[in-house]
C-alpha cells in the first residue's frame, strides 16, 4: 500500500509528499482505513512506530470534509498525552501534515506559565494536543470548552496511568460528549488500560503492530 492508495485528502498527501513519506507504516497501513470510516481504535504500538499520522492523518482528512462552525474557545479534536515532550512532539507533526490545509493546532501542558496558552486558546483553534492537569487548569479558568469535541485521542494510555492520570482522564471524559470518536494507543496492554478502553471506547477496531 501507498498513502495514495488510502484516500486521503490531497492537501494531505501534498504534505506527506512534502515530509518525504510514500509507503505508509503497519500501524498507519492497519489504523487510517477504520479511522477514515469513523470507527473507534484500540492500538498497540510504542513511539517510533508512527503511530502519530496514523490517528493524524485520518483526523485531519474527517475535520476537512466536515467543515464546522464552532463556539468561541471551543476545539474539535483533543489528543491527551502523558509528558509535554511527547505533547510538543505530537503538535508538531500535526502542523507539518496541517501544512497545505486551513485546520488549525496548538498544544498545552505544564510547568510553563499559562497566559500563553491562554490567549492561544482564544484564537481559532480546531485541534489540541495536551497533558491532562494543564488541560484541567485551562478548563476550570473558562480558556476551554470540550462542550463540542468530536475526536479524543488517548496516546501512551499506560503512560498517563503510570503517571498518576487516572482521576484527570475520569473528569475529562465527563466533560466531552458521549457522541465522538474515540482512539487509544498504549505501548502495553494491561487490564487497566483495558479497562478503560472498555469504557470509553464503543466497538472498537483492535490494531497491534
Ligand atoms: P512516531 O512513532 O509517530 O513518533 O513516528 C516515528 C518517526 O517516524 C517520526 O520521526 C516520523 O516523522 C517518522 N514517520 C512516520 N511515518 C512515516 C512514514 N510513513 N514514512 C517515513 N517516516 C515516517
Amino acid at each position: 500500500t501507498q498513502f495514495t492508495d488510502l484516500g486521503l485528502a490531497e492537501q494531505l498527501l501534498k504534505a506527506l509528499a512534502a515530509e518525504g513519506y510514500t509507503t505508509p507504516t503497519p500501524i498507519q497501513a492497519q489504523a487510517i482505513p477504520p479511522i477514515l470510516q469513523g470507527r473507534d481504535l484500540l492500538g498497540a504500538a510504542q513511539t517510533g512506530t508512527g503511530k502519530t499520522a496514523a490517528f493524524a492523518l485520518p483526523l485531519l482528512h474527517r475535520l476537512l470534509n466536515q467543515p464546522r462552525r464552532m463556539q468561541p474557545r471551543s476545539v474539535r479534536a483533543l489528543i491527551l498525552s502523558p509528558t509535554r515532550e511527547l505533547a510538543a512532539q505530537i503538535e508538531t507533526s500535526i502542523r507539518a501534515y496541517a501544512n497545505f490545509t486551513t485546520v488549525k493546532s496548538t498544544v498545552v501542558f505544564g510547568g510553563v506559565p499559562v497566559g500563553k496558552q491562554i490567549r492561544a486558546l482564544g484564537q481559532h483553534v480546531d485541534i489540541l494536543v495536551a497533558t491532562p492537569g494543564r488541560l484541567l487548569d485551562l478548563v476550570d479558568q473558562r480558556a476551554v470548552s470540550l462542550r463540542e469535541i468530536e475526536y479524543l485521542v488517548l496516546d501512551e494510555a499506560d503512560q498517563m496511568l503510570d503517571l498518576g492520570f487516572i482521576h484527570a482522564l475520569r473528569r475529562i471524559a465527563t466533560l466531552i460528549p458521549a457522541k465522538r470518536q474515540t482512539l487509544l494507543f498504549s505501548a502495553t496492554m494491561p487490564k487497566p488500560i483495558r479497562d478503560i478502553a472498555g469504557a470509553y471506547l464503543t466497538d472498537p477496531v483492535e490494531v497491534s503492530v
